[in-house]
């Protein structure tokens, strides 16, 4: 087994070279890594829905259990406004003021729809899209989404 134990020794000295300057590799490999996801999007968010589907769902102890509750919170605090803004939505939606589509407004896909802010100071104005568009409008820019016509902000709000 020549080969593997070259393979070793390579990884080795690898190793040693990562050694000596870890913040270099660090650097060189996150840029690698992005650049890869940047050119595979497709590929890697496929591989990540797989993997998801072969991992066994986590139950969730008591402690890790609080542990989420307590980085929720963190992030509501930090993130007050837009807290604000879903909560304000949710409500108009249960009482009705708001009517929630079938449909995504992007991909006209009937699924579960999250409402998307464009201005969390403006909480009743949404765009109700699914999943994979939300994650895609809040990639794009707003010049873009008024371009691409994604935003028609036409008010589902009653009155
Ligand atoms: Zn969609
Ligand atoms: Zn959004």
């Amino acid at each position: 087994m020549v080969k593997k134990y070259d393979k070793e020794k390579e990884h080795k000295r690898y190793l040693r070279k990562k050694a000596k300057n870890p913040e270099r590799y660090k650097a060189l490999n996150y840029e690698c890594v992005k650049r890869y996801r940047k050119k595979n999007r497709d590929k890697v968010r496929a591989q990540g829905r797989e993997y998801a589907k072969r991992k066994p769902k986590k139950t969730l102890t008591e402690k890790e259990k609080a542990k989420k509750v307590e980085w929720v919170q963190k992030w509501q605090r930090k993130n007050r406004e837009k807290t604000r803004a879903q909560g304000k939505l949710r409500y108009a939606v249960k009482i009705g003021k708001i009517k929630k589509p079938e449909n995504c407004e992007v991909c006209n896909k009937v699924t579960k729809l999250e409402g998307h802010h464009r201005d969390y100071k403006k909480p009743l104005e949404v765009i109700w899209v699914c999943r994979a568009c939300h994650a895609y409008t809040h990639r794009l820019k707003d010049k873009e989404l008024r371009e691409r016509k994604i935003f028609s902000f036409k008010s589902s709000a009653k009155g």
